[in-house]
């Protein structure tokens, strides 16, 4: 069913709402209007319901390698989660290891991809991990291989795959000339490495301390070193799941001194608050990296989505099994990091905006258009002539209780289960 008409639903973009019909032919939106008509084709009424563009969620590790184990989805797993949520996209992570180049690195994970079959889109970005004149060298030949980003861990020193802040000033000043954008996860490696060896000698090893040796302080001091290397080199950054409260503060400053920052969060840390790490059965399947912090984090980044400092929610997808998660009931440092959420992305948000009186069109922006336009994916992120029909219908009638069973991940860990979800998901559309 690849030829179709929506009459009546109300579009949204990232900018405007509006009532209209779309057709859609060969799975490309080829007309936007009032009263189209269109014969031989199936016909949808979408009277009182939303169109939205597919959902994209930048940010997520399928098949990911930590701690021994790997993160339970697939790429196809991944992406039966994702179009159940209304996500028609996803970015993954390719990271770089021993002496793979970055093309070798993407070659890899593309090759998972073409066995795999994912019924979504899939892109990457390629993590870097370790930096030489040869690696600098490739970046001019990315764009034409369709990566458009790269990253940088500023932490996991003793994993043998940070970047320090010298060599990331390095890769954004020879990134920003073939415009690839340079995502970082800011965290601050020193104060973390300090904070676990005190915890260790201490014998303070449950959950919690996972979150307490990575605290709102150390996440804000690495928030810093990102918004000194943009000063300092002039060429963008991409912070990815910010959590605190000042890091927001800070990012919230230096956009309107027109620093070239943009800023990622993800639903984990607006949906709850570090109180989930101090029950140390349930709070493992909470851990992440950065940790979900303080209540003043949560609410500030509340306020950030609507007053446009963050520029995309994206997930940070990398679910394990609990049975994996309790190998580090007894040390935090055992317990793989990650929590699945691609299926409840943009129906959580959709469902935040209906509570909180949130325009739908905000929501686009976060989880469609931006990440489109950010990570230059040609044809999302906007339900326009020419573009993909990537489209989902949404009702904002009807609410229901997220359960364990219903979510599509592999892994039997789901952090929402138990809440609450106004509005519901009537079909996707994937081209
Ligand atoms: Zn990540």
């Amino acid at each position: 069913m690849k030829n179709y008409l929506i009459k009546n639903a109300t579009i949204v973009n990232y900018d405007k709402e509006e009532v209209g019909d779309v057709l859609v032919k060969d799975g490309v939106i080829t007309k936007i209007g009032k009263n189209l008509f269109e014969p031989r084709v199936e016909v949808i009424d979408a009277l009182g319901l939303y169109l939205l563009p597919g959902g994209i969620d930048a940010h997520t590790h399928m098949q990911m390698s930590f701690g021994g184990t790997y993160s339970s989805d697939n790429y196809y797993d991944g992406s039966v989660a994702a179009l159940a949520g209304g996500i028609t996209s996803y970015i993954d992570y390719a990271i770089q290891k021993g002496d793979d180049s970055i093309l070798e690195t993407l070659d890899k994970r593309l090759k998972l991809v073409e066995e795999q079959k994912p019924l979504t889109d899939v892109y990457f970005h390629v993590a870097i991990t370790r930096l030489d004149e040869k690696i600098l060298d490739e970046f001019k030949d990315l764009p034409a291989h369709g990566v458009h980003s790269l990253k940088c861990f500023m932490v996991y020193k003793r994993e043998g795959m940070q970047i320090a802040p010298d060599d990331i000033a390095k890769i954004m000043v020879e990134a920003k000339k073939y415009g690839i954008m340079v995502n970082i996860h800011a965290e601050d490696v020193d104060q973390i490495d300090a904070n676990i060896d005190k915890f260790v000698e201490e014998g303070k090893l449950d959950c919690k301390y996972h979150y307490l040796s990575r605290d709102e302080e150390v996440e804000y001091a690495g928030d810093k070193i990102v918004i000194d290397l943009i000063k300092k080199t002039g060429a963008p950054a991409y912070i990815v799941h910010l959590a605190n409260e000042k890091g927001v503060k800070l990012a919230r400053e230096a956009k309107k001194e027109g620093l070239p920052l943009l800023v990622e969060t993800c639903p984990q840390y607006l949906a709850f608050t570090s109180e989930v790490y101090f029950d140390p059965m349930k709070g493992l399947d909470f851990v992440c990296s950065p940790p979900i912090k303080n209540k003043a984090s949560q609410d500030e980044l509340w306020k950030a989505i609507i007053d446009g400092t963050i520029d995309t929610v994206a997930t940070d997808h990398c679910p394990f099994y609990h049975e994996e998660k309790l190998w580090g009931k007894d040390d935090f440092r055992k317990i793989p990091n990650g929590c699945g959420g691609i299926q409840y992305l943009y129906i959580y948000m959709l469902s935040e905006a209906i509570k909180r009186n949130i325009p739908f069109s905000r929501i686009v922006s976060l989880i469609s258009y931006k990440p489109a336009q950010i990570f230059k994916l040609k044809g999302k992120g906007e339900i326009k002539v020419g573009n993909d029909a990537d489209l989902v219908l949404f009702s904002k009638e009807g609410e229901h209780v997220i359960t364990k069973e219903e979510d599509k991940s592999k892994a039997d860990t789901n952090i929402y289960e138990g809440l609450t979800l106004k509005g519901k998901i009537v079909r996707v559309f994937k081209k």
